[in-house]
């Protein structure tokens, strides 16, 4: 039986993984399951899966807690701290799935204790690679990707060694607005920015599909994951979201990998990681497919992934301020502050201020710098004027 801990538990990712362990409930013990405000989910989730401890980011929302629970034998604990603790619990897998850099504590928590990491915080990578990557080599943990396309290169990559590849491609399905004109995009509503064309994620990874910044947190974390030269990442427009990423190699040879737009297939492959699992996933019928349609990313209607060549290019603590600034752009966006457009003025306007004041070319030493780069970017991003 495997011990598990699943962050981010009640969120879309941290569902579909429950979905996989429910299939399979007598192989896993299951020891920490945590959420944020929907109590009712993680209640429900504790009752079914029985976890040693249920934990929610947000202590006003323990007594609800604990009365769900009671009698149930369950530990309830509340707020930033009891995340971090819950993810000190030894256990042989953890999936990271906390929205935002509130899911980096517990990935790097969970390698210093040599588990292995099932990633989906591309957070973690973005603002904190070079950290998260040593720690896991230094405690022997495996850190294996869970965003659908860093999930397909690794596959693409079994077998393989990383100094044959010439380019590594991730695909984009081009989000709610692929279609829209661009004269139309700055009257865009956060409403209409939370339909995705292909795929069911949470609502704010939606919004930054649409924007393009989930693109470019995905460049970045290709650059950190794979230690990829930054020139050697593209990406392109894929309408029908089947090809995930396409490896190219030195040879001329390229290894794409194909798929339908299900969460499940990267849980199941890191949940099983080395070997596979029947999942009951759609297969695909490629003549009635037909056809797989590709398209530039133009830079300059998605300057997020102008930005993230910056900062791919620059290292040092750019990805950090970059998430920063990007997570309070969004908020702002969705409180209806700014515009859809401004989001990627803000995240620049923040970046410019941030170097000109010589705050971004030093190298995070540990933790503490890269929190605190973290509030200082947000600091601003908050009171920035576009
Ligand atoms: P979601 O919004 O559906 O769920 C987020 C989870 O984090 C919830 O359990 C929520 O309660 C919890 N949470 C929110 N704020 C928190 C906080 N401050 N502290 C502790 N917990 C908090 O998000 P999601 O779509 O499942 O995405 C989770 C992560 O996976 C993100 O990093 C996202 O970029 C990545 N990801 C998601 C998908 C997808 O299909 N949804 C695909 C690839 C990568
Ligand atoms: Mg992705």
């Amino acid at each position: 039986m495997r011990s598990i801990s699943i962050f981010g538990a009640t969120g879309s990712i941290g569902q579909n993984t429950l979905d996989l362990v429910r299939r399979d409930r007598t192989s896993y013990k299951v020891t920490a399951l945590t959420g944020g405000r929907n109590i009712v989910q993680l209640i429900r989730d504790a009752h079914e899966f029985r976890p040693d401890l249920v934990v929610t980011a947000f202590p006003e929302l323990l007594p609800e807690l604990k009365d769900g629970v009671s009698g149930l034998g369950i530990e309830t604990t509340a707020g930033d701290m009891a995340i971090s603790d819950a993810a000190d619990r030894p256990v042989d897998w953890v999936m990271s799935a906390i929205i935002g850099v509130a899911g980096l504590v517990p990935s790097l928590n969970a390698v210093r204790q040599g588990s292995t990491l099932a990633l989906a915080n591309k957070e973690s990578l973005v603002t904190a690679g070079p950290l998260l990557l040593a720690e896991a080599a230094v405690h022997g943990a495996k850190i294996l990707p869970v965003d659908s396309e860093h999930s397909a290169i690794f596959q693409a990559l079994l077998g393989e060694d990383i100094s044959n590849v010439e380019r590594i491609i991730i695909t984009a399905s081009g989000g709610a607005f692929r279609d829209w004109p661009q004269a139309d995009l700055a009257q865009a509503t956060p409403a209409q920015a939370q339909t995705h064309p292909n795929w069911s994620m949470g609502q704010r990874i939606t919004i930054d599909s649409a924007s393009f910044f989930n693109k470019a947190m995905e460049l970045i974390e290709t650059k950190e994951f794979f230690g990829i030269n930054e020139t050697c990442i593209e990406t392109i427009i894929h309408p029908e979201s089947l090809i995930h990423a396409i490896v190219g190699f030195k040879d001329g040879g390229m290894m794409a990998h194909v798929g339908p737009p299900d969460m499940r297939h990267a849980i199941s492959f890191a949940l099983h990681h080395p070997k596979r699992q029947y999942l009951d996933v759609a297969r695909l019928d490629f003549t009635t497919i037909g056809k797989f349609q590709f398209f530039a990313a133009d830079e300059k209607r998605y300057p997020a992934l102008r930005l993230a060549r910056e900062v791919m290019r620059k290292g040092h603590l750019w990805g950090t301020a970059f998430n920063a600034a990007k997570e309070v752009a969004l908020d702002r966006f969705i409180n209806c502050e700014i515009g859809f457009l401004d989001m990627a003025v803000l995240v620049e306007a923040v970046l410019c201020d941030l170097d000109r004041a010589g705050h971004l070319n030093t190298m995070p030493r540990d933790l503490q710098d890269i929190l605190q780069a973290d509030q200082s970017t947000r600091h601003i991003a908050r009171i920035l004027n576009v």
